[in-house]
């Protein structure tokens, strides 16, 4: 016979989003109850020992924060601390791989410098900073209202309009943002690092006709209206782990190693935990697990048993007709290195120091973005692979162990860009990670003086510090289905004008089908990233609609 309980609140996972839900929601008094199924927290904002008796804590799948607003951290208590990059980006010339773009927050003068050294136009550094500025006074007069009931198109559009962002509303909403970015620059290398923010783990073209490019573009530039993408001190893992804290202090109950298996209209959800099959009955259902994952939790057809892939069943029968944005592939590669010391560079003016202080692009001009894309369209891995590192230990070394601090050893966190999930089967995913981990090497190698295999460090079971993860490796792992990594596509931050606003959970983004579910995780409208804000608009919904509830009850005279 099941176990069964009740709740005011049902999370069904334990994502970052999920635990900020639960947090804001226990603090407000509701009983939950959070279930995730793998025996930890966090979902893809953790911090993981990757390798075999090595001290090292990485930030093993997201690595930088830019979406989380300062209201949450202070709501919630949370001590998260987030440390500014010196250095913005550094993008070695392909062409001559012995110079190199080096973007310096503290040093405009080098900077200006360092663009003509790759041979961009006079005007070109000013040019940059004018476009950025011009974003920044669309994303200044957007990022406030992220934590709030959505805007409409044309409310937004006031918005944008009032802070004078007229032209960069054409730019960045409505028409490809490829065009801004060939209007507005000039060189091949310059506009390839503009355009790399609208291409993570996004397979699009800059004129792709549904602006999933600009979307994701604009996600790159609004966090704290700035577009600072900042390094969690401690690791990524510290985020979801004070979100935990937080959530538990409040009194939510957290299962892990607590599958659901599925959700039934009225709100029970039934889950797997200590080899029982349980239920639990709740006013609300929030769902952390991507739209997907939920429609297929939902769905009358029995669910796979334990083993099978958390994304499994992604796009089979659902209740309703599958939203086709909700199916959006993910794009990547990641790849975690643990090193000896930092690679010196075939750039010999640069230390690696400056050059892995920001976001190092490798191979990410204009030309090879496209040609990348155009290859994968074709079915094989482009090559050479669009790449971006980062150095998480040059900002934060708290992330290793005080011996391999002292042995000068560094952290490496690789993102491959245009490898869609549609190259990646369940037949060929081990020779395909083989195959994209190569790719990524060679990249990668394409500028240094020394071969990166020689710098790895060593496991305790003797192989080398080196993991790739495949969109199938990060479906199975963290259940977002087809390795996208914001559960599908992505949604601009408003509503159309015409759409539907007549409940709280329409009006903060966050509606199903079913008024009682709603969704708290990246497939909410503006939930992607690690922002928590998904989780704090379903839980504004919920308290939302118990207000008005209560309001209404006491308009009636049924409350004392
Ligand atoms: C490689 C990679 C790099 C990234 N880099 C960045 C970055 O640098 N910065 C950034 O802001 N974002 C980044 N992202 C995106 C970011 O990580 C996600 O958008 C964010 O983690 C989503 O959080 P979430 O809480 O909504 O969902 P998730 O983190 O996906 O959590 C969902 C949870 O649900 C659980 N679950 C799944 N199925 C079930 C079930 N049946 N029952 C119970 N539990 C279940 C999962 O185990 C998981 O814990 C990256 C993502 C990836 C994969």
């Amino acid at each position: 016979m099941a176990e069964n309980s009740n709740h005011d609140v049902v999370i069904i996972g334990g994502g970052h989003n999920g635990l900020a839900a639960a947090a804001y929601l226990a603090k407000a008094g509701q009983d939950v109850l959070l279930l995730e199924k793998l025996d930890h927290a966090g979902g893809a904002a953790v911090s993981a020992r990757a390798f075999d008796g090595v001290d090292a804590r990485l930030s093993r799948y997201s690595y930088l924060v830019s979406l989380l607003p300062q209201e949450i951290i202070d709501d919630l208590g949370l001590r998260i601390r987030l440390a500014r990059r010196r250095y913005s980006s550094y993008t070695p010339d392909p062409g001559s791989p012995g110079r190199g773009l080096l973007i310096d927050n503290g040093d405009a003068a080098a900077t200006a410098a360092s663009f003509a050294s790759v041979g961009a136009p006079a005007a070109e550094a000013a040019a940059f900073d004018r476009f950025y500025a011009e974003c920044r006074k669309l994303t200044g007069a957007l990022w406030p209202t992220m934590t709030s009931p959505l805007p409409t198109r044309s409310e937004a559009r006031q918005l944008a309009e009032a802070a004078g962002a007229d032209d960069v509303w054409e730019s960045v909403i409505e028409r490809p943002i490829g065009d801004a970015i060939t209007r507005g620059l000039q060189s091949d290398l310059v506009r390839g690092v503009v355009l790399t923010d609208a291409l993570i783990g996004t397979f699009a073209r800059a004129d792709s006709p549904d602006l999933q490019q600009n979307i994701c573009f604009l996600y790159h530039l609004l966090g704290g209206g700035t577009g600072d993408w900042d390094v969690p001190i401690g690791g990524m893992g510290t985020v979801s782990s004070e979100l935990e804290r937080a959530a538990r202090e409040a009194g939510a109950t957290i299962l892990t190693a607590a599958e659901v298996t599925r959700v039934r209209p009225g709100g029970t959800v039934h889950y797997r935990h200590d080899g029982q099959e349980r239920s639990a009955t709740a006013d609300w259902v929030l769902s952390n697990v991507a739209p997907v994952v939920l429609d297929r939790l939902r769905s009358p057809e029995p669910m796979p048993g334990p083993g099978a892939g958390a994304g499994a069943g992604a796009g089979a029968a659902a209740v309703a007709p599958v939203n086709p944005n909700h199916l959006r592939e993910g794009s990547q590669v990641k790849v975690n290195l643990l090193l000896k010391r930092l690679p010196q560079l075939l750039d010999r003016s640069i230390g690696p120091e400056a050059a892995f202080g920001g976001t190092f692009h490798i191979n990410e001009t204009w030309t090879q973005l496209d040609d990348a894309y155009r290859a994968a369209e074709q079915g094989t891995i482009p090559d050479p692979l669009p790449c971006e590192i980062y150095c998480h230990s040059l900002t934060d070394p708290s992330i290793l162990s005080t011996e391999l601090q002292a042995s000068g050893a560094h952290t490496l966190t690789v993102f491959g860009l245009h490898v869609p999930d549609r190259l990646v089967t369940a037949e060929n995913n081990e020779a395909m990670r083989t195959a994209l981990q190569a790719a990524v090497v060679n990249s990668l190698n394409s500028v240094l003086a020394e071969p990166i295999e020689d710098l790895l460090l060593t496991g305790a079971d003797g192989t080398p510090c080196i993991e790739t993860r495949t969109t199938l490796d990060i479906q199975r792992a963290v259940g977002m289905p087809r390795g996208n990594i914001f559960h599908g596509g992505l949604d601009w931050p408003f509503m159309e004008d015409d759409a539907p606003r007549d409940t709280p959970a329409r009006r903060w983004g966050v509606s199903t089908d079913d008024p009682r579910i709603l969704l708290c995780g990246s497939g909410a409208r503006r939930g992607g990233a690690v922002s928590a804000i998904g989780g704090h608009n379903a839980a504004m919904a919920v308290l939302e609609s118990l207000a008005l509830a209560s309001e209404g009850l006491a308009s009636e005279g049924l409350t004392s």
